[in-house]
C-alpha cells in the first residue's frame, strides 16, 4: 500500500498500513522465512551493506514481515518509526541502552511491570544508570527527584494493577522542560485507547504479547517514536546487538492489530460492566477501575484516554484466604497473570506478579493481601458474573 497512512482512519490504518504486497498478488502479508538475502551482484551486496542502496541484508534487522508489523505500528501509535523486539523487556532494554549511558539518571513511576524495576535497579544499575521511583499523581515528587544527570522519566499508565493513571501531557512538559525525554509503556491501553506521542511524550514502549496479539500466543515487543530516537539510536542497537522479533511473531501481531480497536472496545464495555458489578457486592471492599465515578482519576481517565481499558482490580473482605478461594472457585476464568488475552484472567497480585516485594514495599505498593485483578477477557460477560459469584456469596 501507498505510505499515506495520514489521510486514513484508525481503522484503515489498522487492517493496511505497512503492507507491500509481492508479484504474486497475496491479499494476506506473508511471512518471509528467511534469514538473509541474495544480491544480484557483488557491486550490490557492497551497496546494500555500506547503506548506499536500501534493502534487506539479513533478518536480524531487514525482514519484510517484521518492518509490516513495525510500519502498521507506527501507523497507529502516531510515531515516525517502530523498531520491533523479542519481547516487551526487550523493546525497555533496547531503548534504555540505546538512549542513556554510564552515569545517567532514570525517574520512573513505582507501580510498574515488575520486572522492569529488576531491569532499571539489577541491570542498568550495574552499568552505573540509577533509577528513582515516585508516586505516578505526585508531580511536585516527579519534579524534585529530577537531577542534572537525569535523562528519562518512565511511565506506566494505568497502572498495574490498581490502574492509576499519569497525566502523560503534564508529565511530557516537565520532562522537556528540563531536558529529558519521556517514555511511556503504553502496554494497557493500546494506540486504539491511548496515543502517547500526541500528547507530548517521546517514546512508546509495548509488550506486543499482550493486547496487540489479544489472543495469548506469542511474545514480542516494540519501540515507537521518531525518526532520530527510534529510527537511528533504537534500531541502531537492535540491528548491532539482536533483540529481534521473529517473522512468524510479527505475523501474529500484525494479524492482531487489524482486529485491534474491536477488540479493545469490547474488553472495554466487558470490563465497565463487570467492574459496576463487583462494586455492588457485599464481600467486595473497593473496585480500582478508571471508569468508575469513583475512581480518583476519573476525570483524567475520560480525557487522556478513549476508553477505560480491560484491566479491573479489586480488593476482598477477609484478605489472601477469601483471595484465594475465590480465584480457586473459578471455572471459567484463568488462573494466570498473563493479560490482554480474549480468555479472561486472574491473579492474586501479592503471591504472584508482586510477590518478590517485601511487605512494606507491598504496603507502599498499595497491594493488600485481598487484592484481585482480572484482565476482562471477551467471554459473555454474564457468564464471568456466575463464575465469581461461586466465590463471593
Ligand atoms: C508484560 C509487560 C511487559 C513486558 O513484556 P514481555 O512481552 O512479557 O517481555 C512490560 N510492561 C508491561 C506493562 C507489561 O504488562
Amino acid at each position: 500500500m501507498s505510505d499515506d497512512f495520514d489521510q486514513w482512519g484508525f481503522d484503515t490504518r489498522a487492517v493496511r498500513a505497512g503492507q507491500h504486497r509481492t508479484n504474486e498478488g497475496e491479499n494476506s502479508e506473508p511471512i518471509f522465512a528467511t534469514s538473509s538475502y541474495v544480491f544480484k551482484s557483488a557491486a550490490e551486496a557492497a551497496a546494500r551493506f555500506s547503506g548506499e542502496k536500501p534493502g534487506n541484508i539479513y533478518s536480524r534487522f531487514t525482514n519484510p514481515t517484521v518492518r509490516a508489523f513495525e510500519e502498521r505500528l507506527a501507523a497507529l501509535e502516531g510515531g515516525e518509526r517502530c523498531v520491533a523486539t523479542g519481547s516487551g523487556m526487550a523493546a525497555i532494554l533496547s531503548t534504555c541502552l540505546a538512549l542513556l549511558k554510564s552515569g545517567d539518571h532514570i525517574v520512573s513511576s513505582r507501580n510498574i511491570f515488575g520486572p522492569t524495576v529488576l531491569l532499571f535497579n539489577n541491570y542498568l544499575g550495574k552499568f552505573g544508570i540509577e533509577t528513582s521511583y515516585v508516586s505516578l499523581s505526585d508531580y511536585g515528587a516527579w519534579e524534585k527527584a529530577i537531577r542534572p544527570n537525569t535523562k528519562l522519566l518512565f511511565v506506566e499508565t494505568p497502572s498495574n494493577p490498581l490502574t492509576e493513571i499519569a497525566d502523560i501531557a503534564r508529565l511530557a512538559k516537565l520532562a522537556h522542560a528540563k531536558g529529558c525525554l519521556l517514555v511511556v509503556d503504553n502496554c494497557f491501553c493500546t494506540p486504539a485507547l491511548q496515543l502517547p506521542l500526541k500528547l507530548g511524550a517521546d517514546v512508546v514502549i509495548h509488550s506486543a504479547t499482550k493486547y496487540l496479539d489479544g489472543q495469548g500466543r506469542c511474545i514480542g515487543g516494540a519501540v515507537v517514536g521518531n525518526k532520530e530516537l527510534v529510527g537511528e539510536k533504537v534500531y541502531g542497537f537492535m540491528r548491532t546487538c539482536g533483540p529481534s522479533l521473529s517473522p512468524f511473531n510479527a505475523w501474529v501481531f500484525l494479524k492482531g492489530l487489524e482486529t485491534l480497536s474491536l477488540r479493545m472496545q469490547a474488553h472495554c464495555a466487558n470490563a465497565l460492566e463487570l467492574a459496576r458489578w463487583l462494586e455492588k457486592q457485599k464481600r467486595v471492599q473497593r473496585v480500582y477501575y478508571p471508569g468508575l465515578a469513583s475512581h480518583p482519576q476519573h476525570k483524567l481517565a475520560k480525557k487522556q484516554q478513549s476508553g477505560f481499558g480491560g484491566i479491573v482490580a479489586f480488593e476482598l473482605k477477609g484478605g489472601k484466604d477469601a483471595a484465594w478461594k475465590l480465584i480457586d472457585s473459578t471455572r471459567v476464568l484463568s488462573i494466570t497473570a498473563n493479560l490482554g488475552d480474549t480468555k479472561s484472567t486472574i491473579t492474586h497480585a501479592a503471591t504472584t506478579t508482586h510477590g518478590r516485594l517485601t511487605p512494606e514495599q507491598r504496603a507502599e505498593a498499595g497491594i493488600s493481601d485481598g487484592l484481585i485483578r482480572i484482565s476482562v477477557g471477551l467471554e459473555d460477560v454474564e457468564d464471568l458474573k456466575k463464575d465469581l459469584m461461586r466465590g463471593l456469596s
